[in-house]
């Protein structure tokens, strides 16, 4: 493995790939739902993504924000 140090996201608790995020606290999907910075396509395998080390967690707060972004029929999985 290179170098790749791990953060922890301050909104969802899941660990990222430092590098990956434009925010300094935050993962690429929360700086992603939170600020609009652009998101990755994760791929998520055995709980983590490939792409930047998100776990697939969301806080409250982002869910509750792609619900909103999202009306209707219960979102993919
Ligand atoms: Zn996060
Ligand atoms: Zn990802």
């Amino acid at each position: 493995m290179a170098d790749l140090s791990t953060k922890t996201c301050d909104e969802c608790g899941s660990t990222y790939f430092a590098e990956t995020s434009a925010m300094a606290n935050l993962c690429p999907e929360c700086a992603h739902r939170l600020y609009g910075y652009a998101n990755y396509d994760h791929r998520l395998e055995d709980g983590q993504c490939l792409a930047c080390g998100w776990d697939g967690s969301r806080s409250k707060l982002i869910a509750r924000l792609i619900s909103s972004f999202m009306p209707g029929p219960a979102s993919p999985a």
